[in-house]
């Protein structure tokens, strides 16, 4: 035999029914969300891959692990839990628990970020880079030209380009720069890893030039798994191993718990310096709560102790980025245009080159969000010009060489079969892909577009075809 198939390494003990709709109902849900999927209703949703932020399913000790809640106001036993997982698993000694992963990401800004200051990094990410232009820095990206390219198959699209890095430093000098912001992986260039060899060179480079490391830890464990998967040399390591090593290389880390640590709520601030860490314990009491509890609950603190166990367990990441490369697999058979190699918690549609027709302007990736909702009730996102924002000193459009729908799989929720449905349903829309109309905003909101902003359908196929059709219509 010379394929084997492989299932999910659990077996379900408890369902939650889904709603099928029919396509006149998806056609008012969407209306009514101006067009954007963030404001759908979950219950109009059949198969919801939205994001894989805080939609895991949690496991039967982790529920269990919910009972054991002591919610003292201080010095609850289940921060003393999560304190020890992360120091096991991460190596901080110092970790900050924040109701999620912003809360980390804008304790830290405001502790080292200045005006004027340049934070450079492997691509942006949505809140992230927002915290660091909050706190007056501007993200600069120093990730390798392959990322930008959607058909590079580059093993590790995450790695940083140390010669870009370079000249930044030489351009505004070490002092400016607070720390370089690595993520793992890196989920705006469609959930690529950042290899070992480079973060250790990324390490090498910056303790000469006396500039801190912090790492995005929020997919760090998926980012081992392509590492041991990858990387030579690291055949034999286990993910623990491999997770705790790329954290070596870090000053500090922000985490979103909502991702690797499979839990629905929750983030941590993990730091080594002692005076550093003295002023976010400090700081995190005005934002978020007291150290031990950083807005969170006892129980939610005790599931993610615990979802960090599972999540470095081998058996558990094996089948989870399984189960995102069967779909993405599947969308390369059917001549479906994705972003290669397949990522680690998504698989991301080319919108550009499923769209070739529409204009940026037209807003091609959101346009297919809608598509495919309306076709089958599937969720995605759209990451894209709408993600992207505008530049905040020009005020210009933000225009990314990426336009991409990502299709998020959410962590030991969905089986196999809802995967096959999600293929055939991409498989129908791109049957009539070129008869999909562009999107316009009808409202933008100030910060974070992209989860609030309404728009319509532009009146006709795309912006190219109206102007040609207005110089046609002047000729006669
Ligand atoms: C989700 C995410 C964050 C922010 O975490 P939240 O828990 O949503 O606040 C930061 N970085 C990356 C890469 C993320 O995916």
């Amino acid at each position: 035999m010379k394929h084997r198939s492989w299932a999910e390494p659990w077996r379900i003990k408890m369902v939650e029914p889904l709603r099928m709709t029919t396509r006149a109902e998806r056609e008012v849900a969407i209306r009514a969300a101006g067009y954007n999927t963030f404001l759908l209703r979950s219950d109009d949703v059949y198969i919801d891959l939205l994001t894989d932020s805080g939609t895991s399913a949690m496991s039967d000790r982790q529920w269990a692990g919910m009972m054991l809640g002591d919610e003292a106001y201080a010095g609850s036993r289940n921060f003393y839990r999560l304190e020890a997982a992360v120091q096991q698993h991460y190596g901080f000694p110092h970790v900050i628990p924040t109701h999620q992963g912003r809360g980390a990401e804008h304790i830290l800004s405001r502790l080292l970020i200045a005006d004027g200051h340049v934070v450079p990094g492997n691509m942006y990410f949505t809140t992230t880079r927002a915290h660091q232009e909050l706190a007056g820095g501007a993200f600069r990206d120093v990730i390798i030209d392959e990322a930008h390219d959607p058909t590079s198959e580059h093993p590790f699209k995450g790695d940083v380009d140390l010669a870009k890095l370079d000249a930044i430093v030489r351009d505004v000098g070490a002092e400016w720069i607070p720390y370089v912001s690595v993520a793992a992986t890196v989920n705006m260039a469609g959930g690529q890893p950042i290899s070992l060899a480079n973060l250790r060179a990324l390490r090498a480079y910056t303790q000469s030039r006396g500039i801190r490391v912090i790492l995005d830890a929020t997919r760090a464990v998926e980012n081992a798994w392509f590492i041991q998967q990858r990387e030579p040399g690291h055949r034999s390591e286990s993910i623990a191993e491999i997770l705790f090593a790329m954290c070596d290389c870090a000053d500090g880390a922000t985490m979103s718990g909502k991702k690797d640590s499979l839990v629905n709520i929750g983030g941590w601030l993990g730091l080594r310096d002692d005076s550093l860490a003295e002023r976010a314990r400090n700081l995190v009491v005005l934002f978020e709560g007291l150290h031990t509890y950083g807005g969170l609950a006892g129980r939610d603190m005790e599931a993610m102790a615990i979802g960090i166990e599972e999540s470095v367990q081998e058996d558990y990441i094996r089948a989870r980025i399984g189960q995102v490369h069967y779909l993405g697999n599947a969308l390369i058979d059917a001549g479906i245009p994705i972003v290669l190699p397949i990522g680690g918690h998504a698989v991301f549609l080319d919108a550009a080159a499923f769209l070739p027709h529409l204009d940026r302007e037209a807003l091609p990736a959101q346009a297919l969000t809608c598509e495919l909702f309306l076709e089958s009730g599937i969720r995605a996102m759209e990451r894209g010009t709408v993600s992207a924002g505008r530049d905040p000193a020009t005020g210009k459009n933000r225009t990314p060489p990426l336009e991409l729908v990502r299709l998020t799989i959410p962590r030991r929720v969905y089986t196999q079969a809802h995967m096959d449905v999600v293929t055939e349903s991409v498989q129908a829309v791109w049957e009539f892909r070129d008869s999909i109309r562009g999107l316009r905003f009808v409202s933008e909101p100030e910060y974070l577009r992209f989860f609030q902003a309404r728009f319509e359908p532009l009146p006709v196929v795309s912006a190219r075809v109206a102007a040609e059709e207005e110089t046609a219509g002047a000729a006669v």
